[in-house]
């Protein structure tokens, strides 16, 4: 299959000034090989890591406006989040979907934004508790990446991150042959939509309370090419866990 690992961590709306030591161990533990492992933290801090970043650790941004400047007080474009040395941009995630009523057809815009300043998208899906409940976590997801998804996706361009809604922060995953179930069938969509080989290529991540004690299980589930981390991915010790699990996994 040829799919390199990828551990990335979404630090949220965490981290000053003073988490370059973090960032700094988590560059210098994460070793000459391996996954490769990306960390997105708050856009003020994107500067200040993509000068510190080095080896197989990179720096990502977890949103960007759809344009590429204009009057958007308090917005940041793709190529400014480039320009700081963001290499990736979150796209769609859930709290981004909650708390700024962001829909697929904006996710989808965002993506393309990323691709236009040269930016890796990583689009998030993911049902919420209420939809797994109803037997309705494979029509969720499957329009979610329809929606999100934009055409001209390739393995360089787009990676796709599972995250179910409720296993967000919460402690709580999904049994591994229920991400395997969700991750296969994400596979199989891609391959309807984009071809089998560039579907065989694009990463799929799992998101959602992945910690150093559940990694290793998780990354071992069928398609499942690594996580999007947000609390682990916080502590250095913890993040070079997860990442040695991915390592294992590969
Ligand atoms: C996330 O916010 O993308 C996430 C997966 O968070 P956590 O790992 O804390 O559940």
């Amino acid at each position: 299959m040829g799919r390199r690992m990828l551990v990335a961590g979404n630090w949220k709306m965490n981290g000053l000034a003073a988490s370059a030591a973090e960032f700094e161990a988590m560059r210098d533990g994460a070793g000459a090989d391996g996954p490769e492992v990306l960390v997105c933290p708050p856009a003020t801090l994107i500067r200040l890591f993509s000068d510190l970043a080095g080896g197989r650790i990179a720096v990502g941004a977890q949103d960007c406006h759809v344009a590429a400047n204009g009057a958007h007080t308090g917005d940041l474009s793709a190529e400014m989040l480039a320009d700081a040395g963001a290499s990736a941009v979150i796209v769609g995630h859930s709290e981004r979907r909650a708390d700024h009523g962001e829909g697929d057809a904006q996710v989808r815009a965002k993506a393309e934004a990323g691709w236009r300043a040269g930016l890796t998208a990583i689009v998030c899906i993911g049902e919420t508790e209420a939809e797994r409940d109803a037997g309705r976590t494979l029509d969720v997801v499957s329009s979610q990446l329809s929606g999100s998804v934009p055409d001209g996706a390739t393995a360089a361009n787009t990676v796709v991150a599972y995250e179910p809604v409720w296993a967000i922060g919460t402690g709580r995953t999904p049994t591994l042959p229920e991400i395997a179930e969700v991750h296969n069938h994400l596979r199989a969509q891609l391959a309807e939509r984009l071809g089998a080989s560039v579907a065989d290529a694009v990463r799929l991540l799992y998101g959602g309370s992945v910690k150093p004690a559940n990694a290793a299980e998780i990354f071992a589930a069928a398609n499942v090419d690594g996580g999007l981390v947000g609390g682990a991915s916080l502590k250095a010790a913890d993040l070079l866990a997860i990442v040695a699990a991915a390592r294992s996994a590969a």
